[in-house]
């Protein structure tokens, strides 16, 4: 593989085919991605795996981040809602996550396929927060994932933000998946076994046995609101909720100091974030309806 920027990474094959951005580490905290590309890199430069069509690029995304341990360079910096529109289209600005947003987006605009790697900051089973559709789903029927959480009124970014949308927008399949608690590794192995599938069954690469692709009956969300930190604090009304927990109607989820949340509708919550990353004016938790 040559490198072809700091922490990315480009192979070719010796014939034309598609293009795939594999990602780890977009949050410098979540080392599972960051595992998995290391992994995939190490592959790839031993000679143990050849492409033989297409381009796999390999990136980390947030280096500074990850050598950092920590998810951004500051709470105020995250690179996964810097694809946006007017941040591309206007200058650089001062931070390193801006800088990295403008590089790594061309790369993402070529791609064909993106799989950004990422981990929750609170224990939670794996899941793709990403769109439904049967060309994304092409791909990641190769996780072992059956939750799916779109956002096609990204309410998570407030407008299109991610890697994912932005691949997107440009016309390519983008994926994202949880692969679960950030404390925990210990599905890196699987997560890999999983991105080489994807490779061969797009032709990447030769696969030593014929796969037989899963068919995993999907559970699909839809994100229809964003609770944010306000000045007063929040507590949960019961303990501390767990991704895709479920909320009945009028249920109190929790007091911002002593008004309360009340689930209009039932649903989930989704991505509670972890109390250390509580900061005033940014989200704590989504809730989610599910559409299938
Ligand atoms: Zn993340």
């Amino acid at each position: 593989m040559d490198a072809i920027g700091s922490g990315i990474w480009q192979a070719k094959g010796p014939r034309h085919g598609v293009h795939i951005v594999v990602l780890g580490g977009v949050h410098g905290d979540e080392k599972t991605g960051i595992d998995v590309v290391r992994k995939l890199h190490a592959l790839f430069t031993a000679g143990d795996e050849h492409l033989a069509a297409g381009t796999l690029t390999l990136v980390l995304g947030n280096e500074e981040a990850i050598r950092l341990i920590q998810r951004g360079t500051s709470v105020e910096h995250n690179l996964n809602r810097l694809f946006t529109e007017k941040h591309l289209a206007g200058p650089v600005l001062d931070f390193y996550e801006s800088r990295r947003a403008h590089q790594l987006a061309p790369l993402l605009a070529s791609a064909n396929v993106s799989i950004d790697l990422h981990s929750t900051s609170s224990p939670s089973s794996p899941f793709l927060p990403c769109a439904f559709s049967p060309r994304h789903e092409r791909i990641y029927r190769w996780f072992s994932c059956d939750l799916v959480l779109t956002d096609p009124d990204y309410i998570l970014g407030g407008e299109r933000a991610t890697t994912d949308e932005y691949v997107d927008s440009c016309g390519g399949a983008g994926i994202c998946f949880e692969t679960g608690f950030a404390g925990d590794t210990s599905r890196a192995p699987a997560v890999f076994e999983s991105i080489k599938q994807v490779l061969a069954d797009v032709g990447l690469i030769i696969p030593a046995r014929p796969l037989s692709p899963p068919e995993p009956d999907y559970r699909v969300y839809r994100i229809v609101r964003r609770i944010f930190l306000s000045p007063d604090g929040f507590s949960y009304a019961a303990k501390f909720p767990e991704s895709f927990q479920p909320v009945q109607k009028g249920e109190v989820i929790g007091y911002h100091g002593t008004r309360p949340e009340i689930a209009e509708e039932e649903g989930v919550i989704v991505f509670p974030k972890a109390r250390e990353l509580w900061h005033p004016g940014h989200d704590i938790f989504f809730l989610a309806r599910r559409i299938r």
